[in-house]
């Protein structure tokens, strides 16, 4: 007998399996396997059946398969394994520590498929060891930082632990006074949306700890509107109604979500579900990801075109440069220089202060820009790189 609810989906329900090898993608031909090898070996590889189901192998250009097919341009000897230098503000093991109000902890290094422009995907190397299982010391430590209100439990992706798991974090973390917030830093929802739609536990555990006056916050990471799919949309669906409030966040990458009519329908869609678009990442100059890379003036070029496409409500979103020295919106751009503001700081002196730089249409990261002399700019002394040697590292 089907039991289904009127969102069309009843108990006979379904769920995502792991792929780890590309071996096991039919699609992909004899000798894209054998070349592809050379690329998993070096980045690790991993999928789920579910979204290997949206690709549409007859489109050369699909955006899902550019998101999780490994491809040979990824072996273009360039980038950094930890790009926005986390370990720099990594205070223990699997605790992060950057911006005064905020700690991450990294509950899980695994994710249920690898984006191939992953800025973390040192995380999936065999020798990794930055992630904690043992959350005691992290809970330690924010007990001792009262001027943290929020805490991001992140990875690898933390709805990859078991839902008694995740409670158990959870609930320590409401019984400290000074953490007002949670958030869940998932792409989850888009790479196997079955884990909110088959497991009530986990939805009831949310509506238990999701509470009017202090909020769970899901920062989801959908990339593309093909992502959106009716099972994503359930998922969303139940986790809103437990009270979480979502958001999104995703990078610009190039092929999956470089252009702005992408953007918008991304955002605006996504703003009739109720989630806002928090913010839009310029991608990391992570090792690997040169092919994925938009230049910064690009990028905002993008983003602008997008918005004159949205309703005040979608185009909420800031565009971010995550770098080490702090997140930093890029606020506007004219034929010489490029705006811009630190939106949150890693030094005090630095939040929310404006600065300048000469345009440079071939630059990907803050490093590669040249402030315009008269402004002060602490994090520029002695750290200014040319765009060029990034670029004279490409194979070809
Ligand atoms: S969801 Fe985030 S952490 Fe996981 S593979 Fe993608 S970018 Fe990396």
């Amino acid at each position: 007998m089907s039991s289904q609810n009127e969102h069309g989906f009843g108990r006979e329900r379904s769920r995502a399996r792991y792929i780890h090898s590309i071996d096991r993608i039919a699609q992909l031909t004899d000798a894209e396997k054998v070349s592809l090898k050379e690329v998993t070996k070096r980045y690790a590889f991993r999928a789920t059946d579910y979204y290997l189901s949206l690709i549409d192998w007859n489109d050369p250009n699909d955006p899902i398969r550019r998101l999780v097919i490994p491809h040979q341009d990824e072996l273009i000897d360039w980038g950094d394994l930890d790009a926005s230098k986390e370990s720099k503000v990594t205070v223990r093991k699997g605790v992060q520590h950057k911006y005064k109000s905020t700690i991450l902890l990294l509950v899980n290094e695994v994710c249920p498929a690898f984006c191939r422009f992953c800025f973390r995907k040192r995380l999936f190397m065999n020798h990794s060891d930055e992630v904690t299982y043992d959350v005691n010391p992290g809970l330690e430590y924010i007990r001792q930082h009262p001027e943290a209100d929020n805490v991001l439990l992140t990875g690898g992706d933390p709805m990859m632990l078991r839902t008694s798991e995740l409670e158990r974090i959870i609930g320590a973390l409401r019984q400290i006074e000074h953490v007002k917030i949670i958030r869940l830093g998932s792409k989850t929802p888009a790479y196997n949306p079955y884990r909110f739609i088959n497991d009530d536990a986990l939805i009831e555990m949310f509506s238990r700890y999701s509470k009017p006056e202090r909020r769970i916050y899901l920062i989801c990471h959908f990339d593309h509107p093909k992502e959106l799919t009716p099972q994503s949309r359930e998922a969303m669906r139940r986790l809103i109604e437990a009270g979480v409030i979502c958001v999104n966040q995703n990078p610009i990458v190039r092929g999956v979500s470089d252009n702005p009519e992408t953007m918008a329908e991304l955002w605006n869609e996504l703003s009739y579900m109720g989630v806002q678009q928090y913010y839009i990442f310029q991608g990391r100059p992570a090792a690997g990801n040169y092919t994925y890379e938009v230049p910064i003036s690009e990028g905002y070029r993008k983003v602008e075109q997008a918005k004159r496409k949205c309703s005040g409500l979608a185009k909420r979103v800031k565009y971010v440069m995550s770098h080490e020295s702090g997140k930093i919106e890029i606020v506007g751009l004219d034929h010489r220089f490029i705006y811009l503001r630190y939106h949150r700081a890693k030094f005090p002196e630095d939040e929310q202060r404006f600065f300048v730089c000469h345009r440079d249409d071939d630059a990907f990261w803050l490093d590669q820009l040249r402030p315009v002399s008269g402004y002060r700019n602490n994090y520029y002394r002695g750290s200014y790189r040319p765009a060029a040697p990034y670029i004279d590292q490409r194979i070809g």
